[in-house]
């Protein structure tokens, strides 16, 4: 059997502590699930959570102790960052309980949910889907992965991001609407999750532009920290 031109190479995040690398699946995204986020996107309150994707070729893996780059996108004239804690799915499944939910999880790493803002507004305004907006080439940085049994208490850990050194979000995965494990639930009624996916869980306040030039060093307590510079195109 011969394809008609060669097949796209599998996308994959290397493990922190070891040579492995995470084969990716899908990139699932959840929506508004930090309250201080959902009201600064002018919206209130604990709603039902939802979800959108992003294809895993929009992954930019970022080294420890280097600092990625990102291409300024087409079409947008208002890039966000959203600094987001990332569940790596070992274990697939459908409707998975929360209580459940932990042995699923093969590790977590820090990433950046991009986001045209301009874009994703317009979409929204006229009832139209967000992938414009969200699943656009390079809008997917990433740290590496840290396996779960080498995280202690992620529930409660700290979540920042700067830009050139300024402090633009900092929060606590505690203030997640929906935790992880509830998330798992959630998501696993809609998709069977497969071993490679990554959910990007939300992200808490403080969303704002990024021009070309700017770095961005995002962490979380006892994972791999991610810096990227965002490069003119
Ligand atoms: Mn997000």
């Amino acid at each position: 059997m011969e394809y008609t031109f060669a097949p796209p190479v599998t996308i994959s995040v290397p493990v922190v502590g070891s040579d492995r690398q995470f084969p990716v699946h899908r990139i699932y995204c959840v929506g508004r699930n930090y309250e201080e986020h959902a009201k600064e996107m002018g919206h209130s309150g604990r709603e039902a959570p939802f979800f959108f994707i992003k294809p895993a070729d929009t992954i930019v893996y970022a080294a420890p102790g280097t600092t990625a780059h990102m291409p300024y996108p087409s079409m947008t004239a208002n890039l966000h960052h959203e600094i987001e804690l990332v569940v790596a799915i070992g274990t697939g499944g459908r409707n998975i309980a929360a209580a459940d939910a932990a042995r699923h999880i093969y590790g977590y790493a820090v990433g950046l949910d991009m986001t045209r803002r301009d874009l994703q507004n317009e979409m929204k305004k006229q009832g139209r889907p967000w992938c414009i907006g969200k699943g656009f080439d390079h809008s997917a940085p990433i740290g590496s992965i840290t396996p779960a049994s080498d995280v202690m208490g992620i529930d409660h850990a700290s979540i920042s991001l700067t830009v050139n050194d300024q402090k633009r979000q900092s929060s606590t995965i505690a203030q997640l609407i929906w935790n992880v494990a509830e998330t798992i639930e959630q998501l696993s009624m809609a998709w069977e999750l497969q071993p490679g996916d990554l959910i990007f869980t939300g992200t808490p306040a403080g969303v704002g532009a990024v021009v070309a030039g700017d770095v961005m060093q995002g962490d979380i307590t006892g994972l791999s920290g991610i810096r990227v510079t965002v490069v003119a195109a």
